[in-house]
Parts: structure tokens; C-alpha cells; sequence
């Protein structure tokens, strides 16, 4: 990733961190010092506040009008989650795709299939997790969602973890690394150990669709998915 997409991937972020401020009434930010530059966290790590919501549904609603970003001229269902509200375990994709758009649920197509049968291998059934993407409408062709509209729909995500409060997170490919994470090295070098996360542990790991398209990394998600598995039954025997 060069500097200037990590520049504008920045700069997206910012905007939509701003535009939710904004929505919320905020209209003037204090500047900092130079000495206390430092203790502020990068992007990605802020704190997952719950705002004042108290469930789902009045996020839910609000993203089903969303119209933040150009990705709902071409939507046909948004897309906003399925699962258990207080699963222990949560996954993070990167949006939905042609057979979610027509759904309006995750994780249904061919590579919803292959992470559905990765629950089951784990212990868990679908209606046992939480699931969600990035982004809540499908972008067009299923190129990848661009900064701004991750930027966007971003908290939309972070209020769905703040409600839901996972113990652990799986991201599911760099799209769901770089929103949560705003991290962009490669998923060879993020996946395989658990980074604390506002309270959550977070697992990145290969999407689905990347499983399918290569077939011989199944075993690093597997691998993967075990330690998940591990960690959280050992957490609910103590
Ligand atoms: N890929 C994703 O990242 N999310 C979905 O919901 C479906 C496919």
C-alpha cells in the first residue's frame, strides 16, 4: 500500500469519524497540544463507545435508510447483520454480494456457505455468532468497498460491537482488517495470533471467498479457528 492510499484511506476515515460527530450534534473539535499528541490513539484503536442505543434496532433502522455513501443507488437490501445480539463470537466481512443483496442477510452465497460450514466445524451454528460486514451494501460487481464508503458505514460496525460485546472478533480479509484495524499489511502476517481490541480479541484470518479461490490455505484458516475455538471454551470454563 503506498503512502498516498494510506493518505487517503486516512483522510476518508477522518470524514466519516467527523460526519458521525456532526450527526451527533458535535460542531467543534479542540485541538490538542503538542505534548499530548502522543496520547492519543491511531486510527482503529479508538474506544468502541455504545452511543446511546441500548439495542440493535434503532441501528438497524437507521442503516436501512442509509444513504451516506453512493453504495445505496445500486443496493437492493441493505444488509445489516444476522446472528445472536449477544454472541460471544463475532464475524467481520467485508460486505455484501450479489446473493446477499438479494437477501438482505450475510454470508449466504457460495462463500457464506464454506463460513458456515467453518461454525459448524467449530462447535457453533450460525444462530449461535453475530455476523456483519464492513459495509452494509453491496458495491457494484463486488469490486472492494473504497475508503470512503468503509469510512462511511463504519459506525454502523463499531455500534453493532459495542452492543453485541464480543469476546472475540474474526475479520474476515483485508477489507474487515482495514476497517476495524486500519491495518493494510498483508493478512500472511496478521492472521495466526490475537490482538487486544477495545476489550475484544481479534483474530484475522483469509475470507471465505479467498478459501474458494484457493483452496490449499484452508488449513491456516482452520488453524485459525481452532485457537478461537480454544480460547473461548477455555474463558467460559473459568
Ligand atoms: N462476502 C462478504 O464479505 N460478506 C458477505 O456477506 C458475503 C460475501
Amino acid at each position: 500500500m503506498s503512502a498516498g492510499t494510506d493518505r487517503d484511506r486516512l483522510r476518508a476515515q477522518l470524514a466519516g469519524h467527523l460526519d458521525r460527530l456532526r450527526q451527533e450534534g458535535v460542531w467543534g473539535l479542540s485541538i490538542p497540544e503538542a505534548g499530548e499528541i502522543e496520547a492519543l490513539q491511531p486510527v482503529g484503536t479508538e474506544a468502541v463507545q455504545a452511543v446511546e442505543e441500548e439495542t440493535l434496532e434503532p441501528v438497524e433502522a437507521e442503516a436501512l435508510s442509509c444513504v451516506a455513501c453512493r453504495l445505496h443507488e445500486t443496493r437492493t437490501k441493505v444488509v445489516f447483520a444476522v446472528g445472536n445480539p449477544n454472541a460471544r463470537l463475532m464475524f467481520i466481512g467485508e460486505g455484501p454480494g450479489r446473493d446477499e443483496d438479494l437477501q438482505g442477510e450475510p454470508f449466504v452465497g457460495r462463500a457464506g456457505q464454506l463460513l458456515t460450514k467453518i461454525i459448524e466445524a467449530m462447535g457453533y451454528q450460525r444462530e449461535d455468532v453475530y455476523i456483519a460486514n464492513a459495509v452494509k451494501c453491496r458495491p457494484p460487481q463486488n469490486r472492494d468497498p473504497q475508503a470512503d464508503e468503509v469510512a462511511a458505514c463504519r459506525h454502523f460496525l463499531m455500534r453493532q460491537v459495542a452492543l453485541v460485546e464480543p469476546e472475540i472478533i474474526v475479520l474476515l480479509g483485508r477489507s474487515a482488517v482495514g476497517a476495524v484495524l486500519g491495518l493494510s499489511a498483508p493478512l500472511s502476517r496478521l492472521r495466526g495470533t490475537f490482538r487486544d481490541w477495545n476489550g475484544a480479541q481479534v483474530m484475522c484470518t483469509y475470507h471465505p471467498a479467498y478459501l474458494l479461490r484457493t483452496p490449499s490455505a484452508k488449513g491456516l484458516v482452520w488453524e485459525d479457528m481452532q485457537l478461537v475455538r480454544d480460547r473461548l471454551a477455555a474463558t467460559s470454563e473459568s
